[in-house]
């Protein structure tokens, strides 16, 4: 909520004129409690998890034949029925742990620093914040991981995630309610060590999501403008830590590459590589020489 009726009032605090994004905030903020501000976060998670895996879901149930080259394993096929099944497990633990967990945290994020003030962070601000968030939680993601891939939370815990060998969108978060909430902490610290405007904070659980879906989609497409992000994993990359399984002790970063090339941790995924492309180059070899 803005301490501004009007906003003249807002723009003599700010003492300039607002930007376009600023009266727009200003219209949409300025009469919500920020109790309320936070938590849309709640409703983004339950409308981008709806609403992001659909295009992955239209090329697996509809496109599935031209879009077979993309697939990372195109034997696997998922139905409808399967996709419902993890969409309605999921909604239930959002629902059963995620929801109270957010609603609960409010007093933290008042805490950390969390601002939903009238001035605007600008581009650049939002950039490198977003890029330090991405980074803290890389590693802390890893690191959390690799102790979900010990043999009794592996058990207990991380085996759920697992159950997908071969992932689908909407498996992102398909995981023991425990595990969700373990790796939703990595997501906190970001913003809890470099505090940011309430947009941004939205902005950053929302890309987190897109990543999330995108890495776990079974489709490594092209186009997607992700491939341009240096050091970016992907979805071959996290593919290949669920084609592995419980046994696997390779690609445990969830964004991107350089934890698992630090720790040494990528050997595995790159040896599966270079065994693939050899066998792509023999099978040309005798297709040329018959
Ligand atoms: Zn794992
Ligand atoms: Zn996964």
């Amino acid at each position: 909520m803005l301490p501004y009726q009007t906003l003249q009032e807002a723009e003599e605090a700010l003492g300039r004129t607002a930007t376009f994004a600023e009266k727009l905030w200003f219209t949409y903020s300025a009469k919500k409690p920020d109790y309320i501000l936070h938590y849309h976060n709640t409703l983004f998670l339950f409308l981008f998890y709806s609403i992001l895996p659909l295009p992955y879901l239209f090329i697996e149930l509809y496109l599935s034949k031209n879009m077979d080259r993309y697939k990372i394993q195109p034997k696997i096929k998922r139905s409808i029925w399967d996709m419902f099944k993890c969409y309605r497990d999921v909604m239930l633990t959002f629902v059963v742990a995620v929801c109270p967990v957010q609603i609960l945290s409010y007093p933290t994020i008042k805490c950390i620093g969390i601002r939903t003030g009238m001035e605007l962070p600008s581009a650049s601000e939002i950039f490198l914040q977003l890029l330090v968030y991405f980074m803290i939680e890389d590693f802390s993601h890893y690191w959390l991981h690799r102790m979900l891939h010990s043999k009794w939370a592996y058990q207990k815990i991380h085996r759920v995630h697992h159950q997908y060998t071969a992932p689908i969108g909407l498996s992102a978060p398909y995981a023991h309610w425990a595990e969700v909430l373990i790796l939703g902490f990595a997501s906190f610290v970001g913003p809890a060590i470099v505090p940011c405007h309430m947009t941004t904070y939205w902005l950053w659980f929302i890309l987190r999501q897109l990543e999330a879906i995108e890495t776990h989609s079974g489709y490594d497409l092209p186009w997607s403008p992700t491939k341009y992000i240096p050091f970016y994993g992907g979805a071959e990359y996290h593919d290949y830590h669920h084609y592995i399984g419980g046994q696997t002790q390779s690609n445990f970063a969830s964004v991107f590459t350089y934890c698992d090339y630090i720790y040494g941790t990528d050997k595995g995924y790159h040896h599966h590589k270079k065994v693939l492309q050899k066998l792509k180059e023999n099978v040309g070899k005798e297709v040329r020489e018959n």
